[in-house]
């Protein structure tokens, strides 16, 4: 079975995205851990949680993927900042033992003009600082388009990191098709790309997939996306991917430009094509 979701919003709480995800025939989902752009974290609610957690095994889910904020950057140039941004992974990632066993994924930051070396030395710094042996969440880095002074925008850089964290195995990889699209990829050669990713990060760390369509040509390092086969990658490209003997066992999570009706009509169409 194709496991497939989408982004929901948190804001009514963990069991009303559970049948969020259920009247769309869904079987997974993201959400984002607080609102996206930082800010107060909401009171934990474990019978909410545990409401969740009995949908989850009820109905076969796949792991959820929460989403750190994106404004959440470990190796911003301001100190405070970067204090900030991995307090906030801390405090993340202690509230995901709650649902343990499911995924954790962020964006490596943007090195804001003091060069990818610095940059990367302050991610590896933070995840070093903030990742234990105890917990049960595997934390995600996200491959990323490239746009200004991200992080990410390549396998290479990925690997730096990964290679530089003490518990590298509390690690794994998000590949998002819009984001490596625009960062340069060739999409429609799914094939040669794993093949790219296994010799420089190794297949066993790719753990999820934002599947998303791009609107932007490929290398164009904007990271806009695009519904399910309305942009540069196409649906021919993303049945491909959807069915790539490697990847079809992995979770799916969109994050197209879509309400609930859209995200249900684009997994409706994936199940279709998922053979
Ligand atoms: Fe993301
Ligand atoms: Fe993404
Ligand atoms: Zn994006």
């Amino acid at each position: 079975m194709l496991n497939i979701g989408c982004h929901l919003s948190i804001s009514k709480g963990y069991e009303y995205m559970g049948k969020e995800a259920l009247k769309i025939n869904a079987n997974t989902f993201q959400f984002f851990t607080r609102n996206p752009r930082g800010g107060k974290i909401k009171e934990l609610n474990k019978e909410d949680i545990d409401k969740l957690l009995k949908i989850m095994q009820e109905n076969n889910f796949a792991k959820i993927l929460a989403h750190a904020p994106y404004t959440m950057n470990l190796c911003s140039d301001k100190e405070d900042i970067r204090e900030f941004a991995k307090n906030m992974m801390k405090e993340d990632l202690e509230r995901m033992e709650y649902i343990p066993g499911n995924m954790y994924n962020f964006h490596p930051g943007s090195h804001v003009g003091q060069g990818v070396e610095k940059g990367i030395e302050y991610i590896v710094k933070a995840l070093n600082e903030v990742l234990t042996e105890e917990q049960n969440t595997i934390v995600l880095l996200e491959t990323m388009a490239g746009k200004g002074t991200e992080i990410g925008r390549s396998f290479e850089e990925l690997k730096t990191i990964m290679d530089k964290v003490k518990l590298k195995d509390k690690l794994g990889i998000c590949l998002d098709t819009c984001h490596i699209n625009d960062a340069g990829y060739d999409v429609s050669n799914i094939d040669k790309v794993l093949e790219e990713f296994d010799k420089i990060i190794g297949l066993k760390y790719l753990k999820a997939i934002h599947l998303n369509d791009s609107m932007n040509e490929r290398g164009s390092h904007k990271d806009r996306h695009q519904k399910i086969g309305e942009g540069t990658i196409g649906i021919k490209n993303i049945e491909k991917i959807i069915n790539n003997p490697i990847l079809k066992k992995l979770p799916f999570y969109l994050e197209t430009p879509n309400d609930l009706d859209g995200y249900a009509k684009e997994i409706e169409l994936l199940r279709k094509l998922y053979v």
